[in-house]
Formats: structure tokens, C-alpha cells, sequence
């Protein structure tokens, strides 16, 4: 049961922790996904340091050159000309302003530098083209051609350098298109390589609650195996291997009541060694252990059936219960004990009957009233083998009521 808590347990974890790490998962492809989408903005959407570059070139022609032209076609008139062309030098140092303090590279500020020059150069000269509109006397002409050269050149000049930025873009673009791929892949191996291992732990904590589960199922059966032994061991007779008398105990009064029940006759029987006090005296108490064993095992041998049982009550008294026969045969079975044991020929130099070992039985068989005590059969077959022994002994001496 509790391992079976602990593996629920340990998967209510995997599942948080595979969860987790989904989450995980979910928030980092979403931040990568962002930064690539800022990044597309920020270099092909607004694009915003080229379009000020757009509107530079623009202004020279739209709000320098234009006027001037229109000035030079009498559309426009000398203040006019010069107030527009101060716009536009005006309009264009905000512009490259605006440029400027975007960030530039190491790289590009040569270029950059380069550019400055040349738009500080037009500004001068566009200076001094408004200083002659305005001159009242017109001292010098205006050179409409070297105007649409210059206003070419820095168109050009300004080109390449929008040219420049829109490489640098792509190529920061393609840096970090590369990078966003990167971090996708971590992203995804890190995921794959925490799952694993999540995975590789967990089954190992299941391999081993499983092992654990299994051990405690084996000492459980152990156990049980133990118990049914000791059990065993608390019923029996450790000398002779018979029933114990607290076992006994146990059968007589449940047997008795069976009997009682089912109207059948109920045997007891209790054997006794004769002179077994001078057997000791003269072989000693362990050959007197031996003489026991001996007897106990005809005993055993003699009452094979189930509702048998043989027990050893104490010393070298025995007793016997046999269900679910009739009072002649167990008769014979008391019969039988005496003369297989007396057949065992076992020496017994003190007896005064004998020279060998002999038991004397007394025993009853009845049917189970409910007026008849329990134990009034044990004080029967004690007094039968008081009989037996005064008559001589090795006999059995058998009383019945039926
Ligand atoms: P009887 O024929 O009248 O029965 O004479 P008995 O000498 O056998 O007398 P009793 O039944 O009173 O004998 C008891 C003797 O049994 C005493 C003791 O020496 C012997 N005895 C009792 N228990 C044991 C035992 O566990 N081992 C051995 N070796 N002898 C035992
Ligand atoms: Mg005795
Ligand atoms: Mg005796």
C-alpha cells in the first residue's frame, strides 16, 4: 500500500515537473519568437535611419534645388527663394542630425564622416547661392548646371551610404536570424535533455520501489512461513514430535463438542508405562527419553486416520482421541498400541511383569450427552487405567456407555 502511495506520489511529481518544463519550453520559444519579430521591425519595418537619409536627398532636390530652379524661372521671388533655400539647409541639418545620433559602427563612420563632409560643403554652397539671390545686384550668375552637379553628387554620396546601411541590416539581420536559431535549438535540446533525465530517474525510483515491493512481499511469505512453524511448534511435543498438551486441550474440548453435535462416538484413551520409574533407574532418563520416542512413534504409526490424534500429556503419559469411529474399533486401536509397543521388545530389566517395555491403556467411548461433563471422560479413562494397572498391567482396559 505504501509503496503504492509513493509511486501515485512520484507521479503527480513527473507530471508537474514535465508540465514545468513545458511551461518552460512555452515562455522561451515565446521570448525567442519576440526578439525575432522586434528584430524584423526594427531593421525591415521602420527602417528609420534610411528613411531619414531618403528625406535628405529628397530635400535637396524638393526644397534646395526646386527652388532654386523656380527662382531661376522668375515662378519664385528673391525672398522667397532665399527663405525656402534656408528651410532647406535648415531641414536637412535636422535630418542628418537625426541621423547621427542613431548608433553607428566602427565601420561605417569613415563613411559617415565622408558623407558630413560633403553635405557641410553643399551647405555652403547653398549659403552662398541664397547670398546671391539676395544680392540685389546679381554680381555673380547662377550656374544652374554645376547646381544639378552637386546636387547629383551628394545624391549619390547619400546612396551609397543608404546602400551601406541596408547591407549592414541584412547582415545584422542574418547574425541574428542565426542566433534566434541557436537559442531555438538549446531551447528544444535543453528540453530534451531535462525530460530524459527526468525520465531516466524516475524510472529508476519506480525500478526500485518495485524491487523494494518484492522484497517485502518475500519477507512477508517468511514471515508467514515462520508464524505457521512456530504455531507448529507451539502444538507439538518437542521430545516425541506428538501433539503437546496444550493442544490437547484445544482438540478435546472441540472434538467433544463436535461429537456432541453430530451424535457420533467420541474415543479417549490414556496409556502409561509400567515400571517407566525403574526403567529410568536402571538405563538412565535419556535411554528413559529414547524408550519414549519409541512409544510415541507406535503410537503415531498405529492411529493413521484424520480424526486421529495422538498426544503426549506429560512424563510418560500418553493420550489419544479418535473421532468418527465405533467403540469396537478403537478398542482394537488401544489393543493395537499395547501390542505393537510390546512387540518393540525393548529391554526392560526392572519391570515385574515383563522382561521387556509394556503400557497399560485405559480408555472410553461414548456418545455425548449434553448431561455428561467434558471432563468426566478424562476421570474415566484415568480410572480404567488405575484398573489396568491393579490387574497386571500391560492391558487395556476399556469402558463404554453404548
Ligand atoms: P507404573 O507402572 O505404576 O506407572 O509405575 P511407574 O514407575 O511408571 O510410575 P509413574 O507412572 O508414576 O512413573 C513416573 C516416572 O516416569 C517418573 C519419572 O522417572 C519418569 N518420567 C516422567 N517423565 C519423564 C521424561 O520426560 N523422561 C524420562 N526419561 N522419564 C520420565
Ligand atoms: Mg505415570
Ligand atoms: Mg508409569
Amino acid at each position: 500500500m505504501e509503496s503504492l502511495k509513493l509511486k501515485s506520489k512520484l507521479l503527480y511529481l513527473l507530471l508537474l515537473v514535465g508540465f514545468a518544463l513545458i511551461v518552460v519550453g512555452l515562455i522561451g520559444y515565446i521570448n525567442i519568437q519576440n526578439i525575432k519579430r522586434n528584430m524584423d521591425t526594427l531593421y525591415f519595418g521602420s527602417l528609420v535611419p534610411l528613411s531619414e537619409l531618403n528625406a535628405i536627398t529628397d530635400t535637396y532636390h524638393s526644397e534646395l534645388a526646386s527652388p532654386i530652379y523656380r527662382w531661376s524661372n522668375q515662378l519664385l521671388s528673391d525672398e522667397q527663394a532665399a527663405e525656402e533655400i534656408s528651410l532647406g539647409i535648415e531641414r536637412v541639418n535636422h535630418l542628418w542630425g537625426a541621423y547621427l545620433s542613431h548608433y553607428k559602427r566602427a565601420e561605417e563612420l569613415p563613411y559617415v564622416h565622408y558623407t558630413e563632409g560633403k553635405i557641410n560643403l553643399l551647405e555652403e554652397y547653398f549659403m552662398q547661392v541664397r547670398a546671391l539671390i539676395s544680392d540685389p545686384d546679381k554680381s555673380y550668375p547662377i550656374s544652374l548646371s554645376v547646381l544639378h552637379e552637386n546636387v547629383e553628387l551628394i545624391h549619390t554620396t547619400i546612396q551609397k551610404l543608404i546602400d551601406y546601411e541596408k547591407k549592414v541590416a541584412q547582415y545584422e539581420h542574418e547574425i541574428l536570424l542565426a542566433q534566434y536559431k541557436n537559442a531555438l535549438t538549446q531551447l528544444i535540446l535543453f528540453l530534451g535533455v531535462m525530460l530524459s533525465l527526468v525520465m531516466g530517474l524516475a524510472w529508476k525510483i519506480f525500478a526500485r520501489i518495485e524491487l523494494q515491493q518484492q522484497q517485502l512481499i518475500e519477507s512477508t511469505e517468511t514471515l508467514q512461513h515462520l508464524n505457521l512453524k512456530l504455531e507448529q511448534a507451539s502444538y507439538t511435543d518437542s521430545l516425541t514430535a506428538l501433539y503437546n498438551r496444550r493442544y490437547f486441550n484445544v482438540v478435546y474440548e472441540r472434538e467433544f463438542k463436535r461429537a456432541l453435535r453430530s451424535g457420533t462416538p467420541f474415543v479417549f484413551m490414556m496409556l502409561d508405562i509400567d515400571f517407566f520409574k525403574q526403567y529410568n533407574d536402571t538405563y538412565g532418563h535419556i535411554q528413559g527419553d529414547t524408550a519414549l520416542q519409541a512409544v510415541a512413534k507406535v503410537i503415531k504409526h498405529t492411529l493413521q486416520r484424520p480424526g486421529d490424534y495422538p498426544f503426549r500429556l506429560g512424563g510418560e503419559e500418553f493420550g489419544m482421541i479418535l473421532t468418527d469411529t465405533d467403540c469396537n474399533n478403537a478398542k482394537l486401536m488401544g489393543e493395537k498400541v499395547r501390542v505393537s509397543i510390546d512387540n518393540l521388545r525393548i529391554e526392560h530389566k526392572g519391570s515385574k511383569i515383563l522382561p521387556t517395555l509394556s503400557v497399560s491403556i485405559g480408555g472410553i467411548c461414548i456418545i455425548p450427552t449434553a448431561q455428561i461433563a467434558e471432563d468426566a471422560l478424562i476421570h474415566t479413562a484415568d480410572t480404567n487405567l488405575y484398573a489396568a494397572k491393579e490387574r497386571g498391567r500391560n492391558q487395556v482396559v476399556f469402558s463404554t456407555n453404548l
